[in-house]
């Protein structure tokens, strides 16, 4: 049978319904797949040695001759043993395989085989257990560097890697190269053809790199490509114009804005009144006063009589912006709501139809901003907050929903805008816009993982604290310290200060509980909670919250410390991001080692908020000196860049780069902590290809341009 790339799996010898549906598990359904499931590692099987030199304690081949019938012996129930002898001409093998009996006539007496496994001694025998094997000369498992694939129930490798074999010796010829010739010889890439097959099956770890190093750098590339497309096409988007000065709205605050605000301000304001749409990132660690920032967003959307609205990502944080936008931007005559889900009824039909009828400003909300029936008068701006939980794709949909047809009223003065840099002097507001989406994330993010995470947005960067911060003081403390830490806490609270009590639990939206099944389950905040009331603290005010209450029971809470009517608040990591009480002057973390270290960020950004002295206490029962180090990179900074660079080095990437946070593509072969300068390689390449073909319209860039669009398929509209 003639094999193609598409031709399914389910059509080769030994590929069943059953194997088929398990190998479709894998995302294998064709030949063509099997060529993109890459090894995760590789075994060295290449030497093969007397039994006499075999080197111990690492597995290595061996050929022997099965000496006589396999023995079987039931040790008890559930334990079955087959034990072979075979030799060689210096020595004597003994192999021990574990419930397989079918190996009984596997092994045939006289026929000379290769193992694949670890060599043990027992005075001068050799043994082997478990050991891969085949017929001496038969080359399939054994004399080759031999890959290993992620495997899943019933599938093995050696199945897999006959099947990729097949692949890789059949159905490689039609592929077709999709480099540019000129970047492939530039950056000494290998084919796309070589690539495959040697990343599979390479004769020599030269070969490897090789293979290796083409397809990491074509990974980023085609990633890279596909940002940059969004971002060209994006902006090229009309926006409406909405002028305004940052000067003439910080009348509005009570304190004077930080250097940083100022700037970002600035250049959101160029954006803004520019004509086309904005896509912008706001990057700013914990406290550097992000909110104002986007406040300043909105005022300008009202004041040009257009809507704004406020994404946060969970409902407790869309109150408190509300509350915040409302009670800044509420003297200057903008009319504020806010949108979640649990604003229902009388009161949602209300909301709705002001909005439609453009008789509210900025709505602020949650992911309800964007539900079906959510229609908006004049949308011509669009914030999200704490960006890190939103993806590409939210941000594709979030300027869909806004685009369309209305006409900028003219309301409001533009007055001193004129002073403003490169603001055109005429602009037709007539017509199709896309709104203006601003993103804020306080997720410091290593730059080399932010320029292909954000790639498709403008950065802005606020880098400054607001004036009189004292940089929160971090301890990571043992159980042995737990009394004098409530003690502490107890005096706290008599200088009139509030507490955080944060414990792990598993969330769907907790990635770093997620893969501690330890984790206590909300029983055990519930119960803990409990406790220090009734025994610890019983003198002070406990509340919690976690985040499976309902947003109704969660509220009242919520507004109880932060009006000071809790003096301890126990909660799960639903405070993560963005809540402010500037009065809370102490985090404590339980449980801390199974936090990253940016999250564990995150969390001490709630304090120091104020002008009291603050407090992070990391509490560990850890004994791994690994993990205490981890958590006293903490300590030694509040710099939440630094924080990010060192969670990348010891946690990988993950955590930036989950799928399920950014909606990118995964990434299959690079790693970013071993291949930073490839990365930046490919992404200056993609960059610059982009700026000079942004349609990859070049007859050499065709087949790129497919791969591009296949990458990200899930956004297919976004690439015609
Ligand atoms: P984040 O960037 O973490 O979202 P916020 O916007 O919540 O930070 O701001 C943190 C706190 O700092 C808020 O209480 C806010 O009112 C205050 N703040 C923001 N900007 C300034 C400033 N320029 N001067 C003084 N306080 C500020
Ligand atoms: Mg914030």
């Amino acid at each position: 049978m003639a094999l193609t790339r598409q031709t399914p799996l389910t059509q080769l010898p030994g590929v069943g319904p059953a194997r088929g549906k398990r190998l479709g598990k894998l995302g294998l359904d064709t030949m063509g797949d099997l060529l993109n499931h890459l090894p995760v590692r590789y075994e060295d099987r290449r030497e093969c040695f007397d039994l006499r030199d075999a080197p111990e304690g690492r597995p290595c081949c061996v050929s022997a001759m099965v000496a006589a019938p396999p023995q079987i012996s039931r040790v008890r129930k559930g334990l079955e043993l087959v034990k072979v002898k075979a030799v060689d001409h210096v020595g004597t093998l003994h192999l021990t395989f574990f419930n397989q009996a079918y190996l009984k006539d596997a092994l045939r007496p006289g026929e000379t085989y290769v193992f694949y496994g670890i060599v043990g001694r027992q005075g001068r025998i050799r043994t082997m257990t478990n050991p891969v094997f085949e017929r001496e000369g038969s080359g399939r498992h054994t004399g080759l560097i031999m890959p290993v694939y992620p495997l899943t129930a019933g599938i093995s490798n050696n199945l897999l890697a006959g099947l990729t074999r097949r692949a890789v010796d059949e159905c490689l010829d039609g592929l077709k190269e999709f480099l540019p010739a000129q970047i492939r010889l530039e950056h000494a890439l290998c084919q796309t053809q070589y690539a495959r097959k040697h990343i599979h099956y390479p004769a020599s770890y030269e070969e490897l790199a090789v293979a290796r190093r083409r397809l990491v750098f074509e990974e980023l590339f085609v990633l890279t490509c596909g940002l940059s497309l969004l971002k060209e096409r994006r902006s090229r988007g009309r926006g409406a114009v909405l002028r305004g000065m940052p000067e003439e709205f910080a009348k509005l605050l009570p304190f004077v804005l930080t250097d940083a605000q100022r700037r970002t301000m600035e250049e959101l304001a160029v954006d803004l009144a520019g004509g086309r749409a904005m896509n912008r990132l706001i990057q700013g660690d914990v406290g550097s006063g992000k909110t104002v920032v986007a406040a300043f967003g909105a005022w300008a959307a009202a004041k040009n009589g257009c809507q704004c609205a406020l994404m946060a990502p969970t409902e407790l944080l869309a109150e408190q912006h509300a509350h915040t936008m409302n009670s800044m931007l509420s003297p200057a005559g903008i009319r504020v709501g806010l949108l979640t889900g649990s604003v229902k009824g009388v009161a949602r039909k209300a909301l709705l139809s002001a909005l439609a009828a453009g008789e509210l400003d900025v709505v602020v909300g949650t992911h309800a901003l964007f539900s079906q029936d959510v229609v908006y008068h004049n949308l011509a701006l669009v914030i999200a907050d704490e960006q890190h939980r939103f993806g590409v794709a939210q941000r594709a949909s979030l300027a869909a929903k806004g685009g369309g047809m209305w006409r900028q009223p003219s309301r409001g003065s533009c007055e001193g805008s004129e002073t403003g840099p490169s603001i055109p002097d005429k602009v037709d507001n007539d017509g199709v816009f896309s709104p203006h989406v601003l993103v804020m994330s306080a997720t410091p993010i290593p730059r080399t993982l932010a320029l292909i995470i954000y790639g498709d947005l403008d950065v802005s960067i606020l880098d400054q604290m607001p004036p009189g911060r004292t940089p929160v003081s971090t301890y990571v403390v043992g159980e042995d310290k737990r009394g004098r830490m409530y003690a502490f806490i107890h005096r706290q609270v008599e200088e009139g200060r509030q507490v955080y009590i944060v414990c792990p639990t598993v969330e769907e939206t907790d990635p770093a509980a997620e893969d501690s099944a330890k984790a206590p389950d909300l029983k055990a905040v519930t119960s803990y909670a409990e406790q220090l009331r009734d025994r610890v603290f019983p003198d002070l005010r406990v509340g919690l919250v976690h985040g499976r209450m309902k947003p109704k029971e969660k509220e009242p809470v919520m507004t109880a410390f932060r009006s000071g009517e809790l003096d301890v608040l126990v909660s799960t990591t639903v405070i993560e991001v963005g809540v402010d009480v500037p009065n809370a002057s102490v985090m404590v973390v339980e449980n801390a080692e199974r936090f990253g270290l940016s999250q564990l960020h995150q969390l001490r950004g709630r304090v120091g908020r104020g002008t009291h002295r603050s407090y992070c206490v990391l509490v560990t029962s850890s004994r791994s000196e690994s993990a205490k180090e981890r958590l006293r990179v903490l300590c030694a900074t509040n710099d939440g860049f630094q924080i990010a660079e060192e969670d990348l080095r010891l946690r990988g990437p993950g955590d930036f780069f989950g799928k399920r946070q950014h909606g990118l593509p995964q990434l299959k072969v690079a790693d970013f902590a071993a291949d930073v300068a490839l990365l930046k390689e490919a992404q200056q390449t993609a960059v610059e290809l982009i700026s000079a073909d942004p349609e990859l319209e070049n007859p050499a860039h065709v087949r790129l341009k497919d791969r591009v669009r296949e990458l990200f398929k899930e956004h297919a509209d976004l690439f015609n």
